[in-house]
């Protein structure tokens, strides 16, 4: 057995649920001939893979018996002339997006405060407060992990969608993203068009914002709203916002008046707040046990202390049906569950 594969390691700490899971195999990658040696051991053991960064869009069921990639590959090049960055997938996201801000590489400050790692980001196309990755996103390199060849893939192959990518789509290849590119800006000239940032930031009276004022505004937002994993185990947002079609929002609008709802880029569909369904059909603050749904946030599922993630999904599970029951609409994890 290669050094750079472990046995039965613990995935507690590699979780932000910190539900109790084992890996049968686990190998934490700084660099490609360590990625070689973890693919050589799987191919001749016949192990399924999965990549994992920080595990905090990650709900695991039980342990996982195939052979887990920690990704950790380190290093940042910043080219300041053109305001491009090219960031290693091991890097924590919001130490990166705190550090370009300081460099002045403006862009970022919307997304700060996400857990988990820079090769994640693309997965779900992470958003927050109006901005989502995809708009300063350039290239990525990732590893097909059937070949071990490396590729670049551009912003149109990476099909980019809300909460959605290629990566998340695509049932033929399993990608191991290995570095994120992304083009900034020079320009101190952030984005508040979001109402609830705006809100925010003219209450404190800010009149000329800057990329710093935003990136401390939403730090402070998200620590007044958001729990954190560390103290009380998370995933943020359990479940997408649905996208309905208009006949299906004049329907549901026959029966609750005051749904609320959001243009999307599709002239045909409008995308319904997941919080608001799940609150309505009675969720929040609720207990099944130690899973629970947040008492200030209803798309958020926490773990009370000793949830299992058999507990978690149950629940998930459970409050799905009930919307579906009470409003037809069916809710999507935006968690990935994985299964054994
Ligand atoms: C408190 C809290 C708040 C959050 N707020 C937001 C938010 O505002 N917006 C938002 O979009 N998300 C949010 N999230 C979700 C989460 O932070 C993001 O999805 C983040 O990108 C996950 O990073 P990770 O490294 O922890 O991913 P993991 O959970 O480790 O992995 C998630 C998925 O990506 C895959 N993956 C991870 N790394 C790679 C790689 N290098 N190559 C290929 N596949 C990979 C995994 O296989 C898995 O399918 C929040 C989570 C928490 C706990």
């Amino acid at each position: 057995m290669p050094t750079v594969v472990q046995h039965d390691a613990d995935l507690t700490a590699l979780n932000s649920f910190g539900v109790p899971a084992r890996a049968a195999h686990f190998a934490r990658i700084s660099d490609t001939d360590e990625l070689q040696q973890a693919l050589d051991f799987a191919a001749e053991q016949r192990l399924p893979l999965l990549v994992l960064g920080g595990g905090s869009n990650t709900l695991f069921l039980g342990n996982y018996h195939g052979l887990v990639l920690h990704v950790a590959n380190r290093g940042i090049q910043w080219s300041d002339d053109s305001r491009r960055v090219t960031v290693a997938a091991g890097e924590n996201w919001h130490d990166f997006v705190s550090l370009s801000i300081e460099r002045g590489f403006y862009g970022l400050e919307n997304l700060a405060l996400i857990p988990g790692l820079v090769g994640a980001a693309p997965i779900q196309n992470i958003g927050a407060y109006g901005r989502e990755l995809a708009d300063v996103f350039v290239e990525l390199e990732a590893i097909d992990l059937q070949t071990g060849k490396h590729h670049t893939l551009d912003k149109a192959a990476c099909e980019f969608g809300y909460r959605d990518s290629l990566f998340k789509s695509d049932p033929e290849t399993q990608w191991l993203i290995w570095s994120v590119t992304l083009q900034l800006q020079a320009k101190d000239q952030p984005d508040t068009s979001y109402a609830a940032l705006q809100k925010v930031l003219a209450e404190q009276g800010d009149a000329q914002v800057s990329a710093k004022a935003v990136f401390a505004t939403v730090c402070a937002i998200r620590r007044s709203k958001l729990p954190d994993p560390a103290e009380l185990g998370n995933a943020g947002s359990f479940f997408k916002n649905p996208l309905v079609s208009a006949d299906k929002l004049a329907a549901l609008q026959a029966e609750h008046a005051d749904v609320p709802h959001f243009a999307t880029d599709s002239a045909k569909l409008v995308k319904l707040p997941a919080a608001w369904l799940i609150e309505q059909a009675g969720w929040k603050g609720k207990r099944r046990g130690q899973a629970g749904v947040h008492e200030q946030h209803a798309l958020v599922i926490v773990n009370h202390g000793h949830a299992t993630g058999e507990e978690i999904f149950l629940l998930a599970q459970e409050i799905s049906a009930s919307v579906l029951n009470k409003f037809g609409v069916a809710l999507q994890p935006e968690v990935r569950l994985i299964h054994g």
